[in-house]
């Protein structure tokens, strides 16, 4: 019987190299497109001799051409951490716009099941608690964090009129913040950059007074809701994360305690548009998917510095 084949965009970032890795295991022959701009060859090095995985260089802002048949696009490239969309505002929305108009184009022609990345960033600083996926959101369009929020709000406008339009069976994931291996220490979202400054002994940097929430899902948890998805014909958002949510003070003390470091905590100020609370309503995923997350935040984390331990910069 044929492989199905799957493209992953951005599939050497954090979260496509893992997708990577999921859907080689279960059997997909892999396309893997990456700049490189954010993601890194040595998340996917381990795969370079599989026969059923390719990395193409390509930026999907341009022109996507791929040969053969294709039954899977998974839309991930994208910078998604503040400090990257920060340094490249303009990528980040050309990526989100242009690079998902490329993708869906691509499933149009291939005629191939397609699922968008989205983000809890679509509700941006949210007026409403816990986020339901029929919340519209409350973002600042010019603010520093618009880049982001704004292209993932676009590429799901384009992802529903691909759908209605042209048929296409279209999923929409909103991604909450998932964390673990082969995060780049240094790409400034909130747990790598308290491991790495323990790592350094440097104090952590905890912004404003570190009384604004997150919820923070394991990555095996996210790519098993992802590939569940997959299987499912639905096309309205779903939201995937963690529902537990914990300060940023909170955090910052669990990592201080799991590493045993004598770090001090020093507060700097709160990034413009900060979302000072986020934590996903998973009603909708848990009925469709019979999914929810099993990894807690204490085993995740050791499990994610034990991995930053090995691979000091
Ligand atoms: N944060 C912090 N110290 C850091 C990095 C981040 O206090 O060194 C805070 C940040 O202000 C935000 C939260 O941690 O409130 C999560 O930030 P992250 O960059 O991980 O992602 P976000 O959820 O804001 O997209």
């Amino acid at each position: 019987m044929r492989k199905k084949t799957a493209v992953v965009t951005g599939g050497a970032g954090f979260l496509g190299s893992h997708l990577c890795d999921r859907l080689v295991a279960e059997g997909f022959k892999v396309l893997c497109l990456d700049n490189l701009i954010t993601g890194e060859s040595k998340n996917i090095a381990h795969l370079k001799n599989d026969p059923d995985f390719t990395f193409i260089k390509h930026n999907v802002t341009s022109y996507i051409g791929i040969k053969g048949k294709v039954d899977h696009i998974l839309h991930f490239a994208s910078p998604a951490s503040p400090v990257d969309y920060l340094k490249y505002p303009i990528q980040t929305l050309k990526v989100g716009s242009l690079g998902t108009h490329n993708a869906l184009g691509l499933a149009k022609e291939k005629k191939a099941k397609f699922m968008l990345a989205s983000t809890s960033e679509v509700y941006g600083d949210p007026l409403i608690h816990p986020q339901t996926e029929s919340y519209w959101g409350n973002v600042n369009p010019v603010g520093l964090r618009g880049c982001y929020d704004e292209a993932k709000r676009f590429a799901e406008a384009i992802t529903m009129a691909y759908h209605r339009v042209h048929k296409i069976d279209t999923r929409i994931i909103r991604i909450f913040n998932t964390y673990g291996p082969r995060m780049r220490m240094n790409d400034g979202r909130v747990i790598p950059n308290f491991i790495y400054q323990i790592k350094i002994d440097k104090p952590i940097t905890v912004y404003g007074r570190g009384k604004q929430t997150r919820s923070f899902c394991y990555v095996s948890d996210l790519i098993e809701g992802i590939f569940r998805l997959m299987s499912e014909s639905f096309n309205e958002p779903v939201n995937l994360g963690n529902p537990k949510e914990f300060t940023i003070y909170e955090l910052a003390k669990l990592i201080l305690r799991l590493t045993k470091s004598k770090s001090r905590i020093v507060f700097r100020p709160l990034p413009e548009d900060d979302p000072k609370q986020r934590k996903p309503d998973i009603a909708r995923a848990k009925r469709l998917l019979s999914w929810q997350p099993k990894i807690g935040l204490e085993q995740g984390l050791k499990s994610t510095i034990e991995w930053f331990g090995l691979k000091r910069p």
